[in-house]
């Protein structure tokens, strides 16, 4: 997926010019993101009510993982006012010593957010709070709270969201994940966390059989990006789930999702939580309220002209 908005690079900091007030999403690649159009039609909105968000604008720049650390100190001295960050920067960034993290990010281990401050970044995460709003505007109207979670992944997103399912809390959680050593690792650092919640990992070629039904199944993997990945779990296996939310949200339905239409099970894609933690991330920037609606009919309208 591209958008019509240019990529700059860390060469074109060198000459940046840009009068107003600028905010950037840093990933590589970067060519898919929908950020730039999304946070540009809300500041566009915000302009109708405070003249200040006239002269903000959000930018992309593909960045490699190498040049970050170069890339974070140039924005700063060249006053960018916020910075969100993609993959694969927000671990990266996390332990970066120009980037200091917010207590909630620092649980996560990754940061999406940078706010500018006199003495460097501050870092946030704003993809928990995404995936919470996200996953209850959807059709699924599930709430984390109380629910009994299977989670496919333990990247960076499932770490965020494993996090969030925590500290609802969630009545289990259940992490299912390629890579064994991958698994333990994140189930070692939500130990603390979890405290008295169950929390189990397992293999997703093997399902357990004391699974819980009616779970809600988070796909966190980046299974489904290609039209020919494999599947990250078979769904035929679980046991009835209530509800399948995939964070990918291009192509809009993964064979996950097409899996789940096909047995009947309420399934919705990872666009919503795109638009909530763009939310939260301007909302920390423009210390404004942000229009939600314009966000989302950017998102849906990029998704469409891609097609
Ligand atoms: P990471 O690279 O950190 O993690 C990737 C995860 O996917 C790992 O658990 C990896 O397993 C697993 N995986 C990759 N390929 C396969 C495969 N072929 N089969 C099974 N498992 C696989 O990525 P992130 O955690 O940052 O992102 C994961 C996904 O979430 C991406 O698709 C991203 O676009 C999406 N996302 C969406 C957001 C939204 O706003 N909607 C926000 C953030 C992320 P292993 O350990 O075995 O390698």
């Amino acid at each position: 997926m591209t958008s019509s908005e240019p990529i700059y690079t860390l060469d074109d900091l060198d000459t940046w010019s840009f009068p107003g007030t600028a905010l950037a999403v840093l990933g590589h690649p970067i060519k898919h993101s929908i950020s730039p159009p999304m946070h540009n039609a809300a500041l566009a909105r915000m302009a109708e009510r405070n003249s200040k968000f006239k002269t903000w604008k959000y930018f992309r720049f593909d960045i490699t993982p190498e040049d970050l650390p170069a890339a974070l100190k140039e924005f700063h001295a060249r006053g960018f006012k916020g910075l969100n960050l993609t993959v694969p920067h927000k671990i990266i960034a996390f332990g970066l010593p120009e980037v200091a993290v917010s207590p909630a990010a620092n649980l996560i281990g990754a940061v999406n957010t940078l706010d500018w401050t006199k003495s460097g970044w501050n870092g946030h995460n704003t993809d928990g709070y995404g995936l919470t709003t996200g996953v209850g505007e959807t059709p699924l109207r599930r709430d984390l709270q109380n629910s009994h979670i299977i989670l496919l992944g333990a990247g960076g997103a499932a770490r965020g969201a494993a996090v969030e399912c925590l500290s609802k809390p969630c009545a289990s959680l259940w992490i299912a994940n390629r890579t064994t050593s991958n698994l333990d690792a994140l189930i070692i650092q939500m130990k603390p966390l979890a405290k008295e919640i169950p929390l189990h990992g397992f293999d997703p070629a093997r399902p357990p059989a004391n699974l819980p039904s009616n779970a809600l199944v988070i796909n966190a993997t980046s299974a489904g990006l290609k039209s020919d990945d494999p599947f990250p779990i078979d769904l035929a296996l679980l046991p009835r789930p209530k509800g399948i939310y995939d964070m990918i949200y291009n192509p809009p339905e993964t064979r996950l999702l097409a899996q789940a239409r096909a047995l009947g099970i309420p399934a919705a894609n990872g666009l919503s939580m795109l638009v909530h933690q763009g939310v939260r991330s301007l909302e920390i920037w423009s210390g404004a309220s942000v229009p939600v609606d314009v966000m989302r009919t950017a998102v849906h309208s990029a998704i469409r002209s891609s097609a």
